[in-house]
């Protein structure tokens, strides 16, 4: 069976690498730009290690990655970030994060009493007796909730910065989906780690792993701009050529799945995708030539909605020594008609995430070695709330398979990348054993 898979991201690359593993499937992995990695490149500069996006796995002993790592024996490792150091900010007064019982008990955002409540919420989560899963959204749930304000923001500020979303969008995430993912978050014995060495460190032995088989190709600065049905399979129009494909993986975002199926016939099938929206951020990298402060190794501004994590003090791999890694995201919201409102708004929050830097790293700016700022960002190509809908890794009528974080799956962010493309690839590698038998 001929394959050929579209986009050398996170999913794009863990579905190569099951298919490459079966001698009845040959396959083309199709990557437009110079190099793999997607949204998970990762480069060096000036010693500095840097990443398009951020790698922080969320209970990493219950990811799926872990699962795909021990079936396509990949080895990483990760380190646990040091949640006595995670701090909120808010009305200018800062305090421990309550991400755990030793927190809870320190943090001024919640009194003893409302402390007794949220730990309650959390048991019955992890039981999964709570309320809020019956709910369509957070909002819903929250507003009927008789808590207190300050255990509703907490909920709303949690939702927000583990699906990295704006606190207005966290409200619009369903109870089901919200409800699941605390369930497996509270239950797991190592909620945030980095991976050390960041995602090169899975993007290198995934890619390794396909070109080690004889049966995949991976082709880079070849875009695919077109997707033919013929008898008998699908013409694949590249840049660099065509070939023709017996089965077709989309792992891009959705927006560029869109592109390339419209002038399809199965675009009808797929017009109910349109108009999710997309996940967007400020990304605001700092390499620092030495540690100019540690206070913590994350501070979330509640009032600004923005948050500063100092990467380097978790993974010290990624900077030259004694040098210090900061990244700041603010989260972008409102809608704007005119290009110039939209700069207006972003160079508005810029300046509110230099002013971040400056309150709890001062002399930042006279240490800058390298900086990247990306004023806006996709972190996942579909916001998991309830007036978006993923898209399904198999649509009944569409004889194509779809993976990447747009679509059905487990978890949020990059986890869903994973997860969609190790269902894709299971599916597919059954119909070839099928075939071949
Ligand atoms: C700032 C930021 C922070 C983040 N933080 C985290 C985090 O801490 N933890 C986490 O789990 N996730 C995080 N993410 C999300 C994570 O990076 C993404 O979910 C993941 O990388 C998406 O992988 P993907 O393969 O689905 O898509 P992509 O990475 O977008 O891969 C799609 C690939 O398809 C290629 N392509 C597109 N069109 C074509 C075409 N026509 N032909 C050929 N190739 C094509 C693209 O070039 C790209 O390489 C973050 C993202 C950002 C931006």
């Amino acid at each position: 069976m001929r394959i050929a898979v579209i986009g050398g991201g996170l999913a794009g690359l863990t579905a190569a690498a099951y298919l490459s593993e079966s001698d009845s499937i040959e396959g083309v992995l199709f990557e437009r730009s110079p190099h793999l990695g997607g949204r998970a490149f990762t480069y060096e500069k000036n010693g500095f290690i840097l990443n398009y996006g951020a790698h922080a796995i969320y209970g990493v002993d219950r990811h799926d990655l872990t699962d795909i790592s021990n079936e396509l024996k990949l080895e990483f490792n990760s380190k646990e970030v040091d949640k006595r150091k995670v701090m909120y900010t808010k009305n200018g007064k800062m305090t421990e994060a309550p991400l755990d019982f030793v927190n809870l008990v320190k943090t001024d955002l919640l009194t003893a009493m409302q402390k007794v409540r949220f730990v309650g919420e959390i048991t019955s989560v992890i039981a999964q007796i709570h309320k809020i899963k019956h709910f369509p959204t957070l909002g819903d749930y929250l507003r009927e909730s008789k808590a207190d304000e300050e255990i509703k923001e907490l909920w709303e500020h949690l939702v927000c910065s583990n699906f990295f979303i704006s606190p207005e969008d966290a409200r619009k995430v369903s109870g089901a989906v919200i409800s699941e993912y605390y369930h497996n978050l509270f239950l797991s014995r190592r909620p945030v780690n980095y991976i050390l060495g960041s995602w090169a460190m899975i993007t290198g032995q995934l890619e390794a792993k396909i070109r080690k088989s004889e049966t995949f190709e991976i082709r880079l600065k070849d875009p695919v701009e077109e997707v033919i049905p013929e008898e008998g399979g699908y013409r694949v129009r590249s840049k660099q050529g065509e070939t023709v494909f017996d089965r077709i993986v989309f792992a891009t975002p959705l927006q560029q799945t869109l592109r390339l199926l419209s002038p399809t016939e199965w675009a009808p099938y797929l017009a109910k995708y349109e108009n999710n929206t997309p996940t967007e951020v400020m990304v605001y990298d700092v390499g620092l030539r030495e540690i100019v402060a540690r206070p913590f190794t994350y501070i979330s501004d509640m009032d600004n909605k923005m948050f500063i994590s100092d990467v380097s003090a978790t993974d010290p791999t990624l900077v030259p020594e004694g040098g210090q890694l900061l990244q700041g995201i603010a989260y972008l919201t409102g809608h704007f008609e005119r290009e110039e409102e939209l700069d207006h708004y972003l160079d508005a929050k810029q300046n509110q995430m230099e002013t971040l830097f400056d309150r709890y790293y001062p002399g930042w700016r006279e240490s800058v070695k390298v900086k990247r700022v990306s004023k806006k960002a996709m972190v996942t190509s579909v916001k998991n709330t309830a007036d978006n809908e993923l898209l399904p890794v198999r649509i009944p009528q569409v004889p194509f398979f779809f993976c990447g974080d747009g679509c059905v799956g487990k978890g949020e962010l990059a986890e869903r990348s994973f997860s969609s493309a190790r269902t894709v690839a299971r599916m597919l590698l059954e119909e070839a054993m099928l075939l071949s038998s």
